[in-house]
């Protein structure tokens, strides 16, 4: 642990008790002049996220803004007759969170269909669909994602299994890596794939090994054999998918959202919404690029941006995706990955390329938004970066780089130096058995400590912001800031450490954990800075937008693997109530 955190985080304790003597804090309006405020909240424990990370006990709100942060004491000439009081109790209230990198539509969509993620035993998988099916007797297709490769033997499912619970419709089931689906008989006839049918170039199709007969799994290209004859997605679906992510964000204290791929059909979705009063989140979409057009996709990008804004809308990013994943070798690499004759995976982008598109995104005044996970791929994006910076000279960007999976040390410093902000999602540094079993024997010790390298990044001077990746890991910012804080899975079992609460096992790269004042600020200040709010959310301060989130119990006053456990009871955006547990 470095000074500079170990001191932020016994300020934070001591100033609990400072604050609560102290005199009010800076007010919106003159005191003399002042109305009561229709919203306040008292008797909390108020982390207030500003500047000194101070605490306080109760926040005043009037219209929306917040316009009192200071001590019970000195609060009673701003609660008035029309004062909705709500009595904290001693609860934590926190600044609403961001979410800096999200999918909400896609996963909003697929939280509707079979939604596989997190179920463990292939009996239970197997009973989620069956019940689906039973509960949509109209859905012509069965549809659904989530299933883990390590829940059937070989990774193999069979259409047998699946054709005992769906014997009457196609049914697709996308596995959780996205790199294979399950599918069962009629899915198979509808599509004509059969033992005659060959191997597409880039992609297998299993076989049952002593008829030759497709067995049920599908391989990368080999989906799309089946996945082409699905029903496309309607306006309808989009609305449905939004409706719930937003029920969803909202209920874990969400009311900021960076989305991280937008298509036109997503931000026709959030117009929408928007237009009529029911985007109950911020959204900052980053318009999806094409990579394979390059800069002759940007005339195409700017029009989006024309034509989709709105009251809670800003189409102001750019995504760009410059490589693929490590479990499958696809994210571009420095080194070889190990076992390999010189595979160092691939760049989506040549370098100068990318400088060119970075370049022509930059002087159009966007915000650029990279999927880097490879140390090559996240070098190439700080090159592109550095070079549109070069020629169109420093403006306040703030581009970020989103995942950022195995950082050179040698990069390290460079987020500072160029202004790049450092996007991660921390829920991944958990030590599962992605990381373990698939990732670190593929680049062995040396360079896996350098995997999410997040106090490195931090202690550096850059910006760290946090987000989910949702629907790709669960949504929940308190599971993120338990594993930025532990570096373990938020069950609290290691595997392989025997279990069990008591037993949670050792951190898995304790040089790289955080403190819990700087992971709450990744998902608050800091998505407020890559959103370019921060005078507007991500602190509770007067004269700020009352986004504020009430928890049942106080993070810094418990132990570190229980924050999961922690519960959103009310969520408020612009003084609004959108959630409140229980309703
Ligand atoms: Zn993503």
């Amino acid at each position: 642990m470095t000074a500079r955190r170990a001191g932020a985080a016994a300020a934070a304790a001591v100033l609990l008790a400072a604050v609560l003597a102290a005199a009010p804090k800076r007010t919106h309006k003159d005191p003399a002049r002042r109305e009561t405020g229709d919203l306040a909240f008292v008797r909390g424990a108020v982390y207030t996220v500003d500047g000194a990370r101070s605490w306080a006990e109760t926040v005043v709100v009037s219209n929306g803004r917040i316009v009192f942060v200071g001590a019970d004491a000195a609060s009673k000439p701003w609660i008035g007759m029309r004062t909705r009081v709500v009595d904290l109790e001693g609860k934590m209230l926190l600044p609403a969170f961001h979410d800096s990198h999200v999918h909400p539509i896609s996963g909003g969509i697929e939280s509707l269909e079979v939604n596989l993620h997190g179920i463990e035993s292939a009996a239970e998988v197997l009973e989620k669909v069956r019940s689906y099916a039973a509960a949509h007797p109209n859905a012509s297709w069965i549809r659904g994602s989530g299933w883990e490769l390590t829940t059937f033997p070989n990774a193999n499912p069979t259409r047998a299994m699946l054709d005992e619970v769906v014997p009457d419709r196609p049914a697709y089931l996308e596995a959780m890596d996205g790199h294979s689906a399950w599918v069962n008989s009629r899915a198979l006839a509808v599509a004509g794939v059969t033992r005659e049918t060959p191997d597409p170039a880039h992609g297998r199709i299993e076989r049952d090994p002593k008829t030759g007969e497709p067995s049920g799994a599908l391989r990368e290209e080999a989906t799309h054999l089946v996945s082409r004859h699905l029903p496309r997605r309607t306006a309808k679906d989009y609305e449905d998918g939004l409706k719930e992510a937003l029920r969803q964000a909202n209920a874990f204290g969400l009311t900021s959202l960076q989305e991280a791929s937008a298509s036109d059909r997503d931000l026709e979705t959030y117009v929408a919404f928007d237009r009529r009063g029911a985007l109950t989140a911020r959204v900052r979409a980053s318009i999806y690029c094409d990579t394979d057009k390059g800069v002759a996709d940007v005339p195409r990008i700017v029009d989006l941006r024309r034509r989709f804004h709105g009251r809670r809308l800003v189409a102001g990013g750019v995504k760009i995706f410059a490589d693929g994943v490590l479990e499958t070798k696809t994210a571009a690499v420095l080194e070889p990955y190990l076992g390999t004759s010189g595979d160092r995976g691939k760049a989506n982008l040549e370098p100068d390329v990318f400088k060119e598109l970075a370049t022509a995104l930059d002087r159009e005044g966007f915000q650029i938004h990279v999927h880097a996970i490879g140390d090559r791929a996240i070098r190439d994006t700080l090159d592109a970066l550095e070079a549109a910076r070069r020629a169109n000279g420093v403006r306040d960007s703030r581009h970020h780089i989103a995942h950022l999976e195995l950082i050179d040390p040698a990069d390290v410093p460079r987020f500072r130096r160029l202004g790049v902000v450092a996007n991660f999602q921390p829920f991944w540094a958990n030590g599962d058995k992605y990381l373990t079993e698939l990732t670190e024997p593929e680049l062995g010790p040396e360079r896996s400590r350098w995997l999410y390298p997040i106090a490195s990044v931090l202690d550096s001077g850059g910006v760290v912001a946090f987000g989910s990746d949702w629907s790709v890991s669960s949504l929940n910012p308190l599971d993120g800031i338990e594993v930025a804080v532990t570096h373990r899975a938020p069950s609290g079992e290691a595997p392989g450490a025997g279990g069990g609460e008591g037993n949670p096992g050792p951190p898995w790269l304790a040089q790289e954990r955080i403190d819990l004042p700087d992971a709450i600020a990744g998902y608050t200040i800091r998505g407020a800075y890559l959103d370019f709010t921060e005078k507007e959310t991500g602190s509770i301060e007067p004269g700020k937008a009352a986004d504020l989130i009430v928890l049942d119990r106080n993070l810094f006053e418990i132990p570190a693997s229980k924050i999961h456990e922690t519960k959103v009871l009310k969520t408020f955006l612009e003084g609004k109530e959108v959630y409140s547990a229980g309703e």
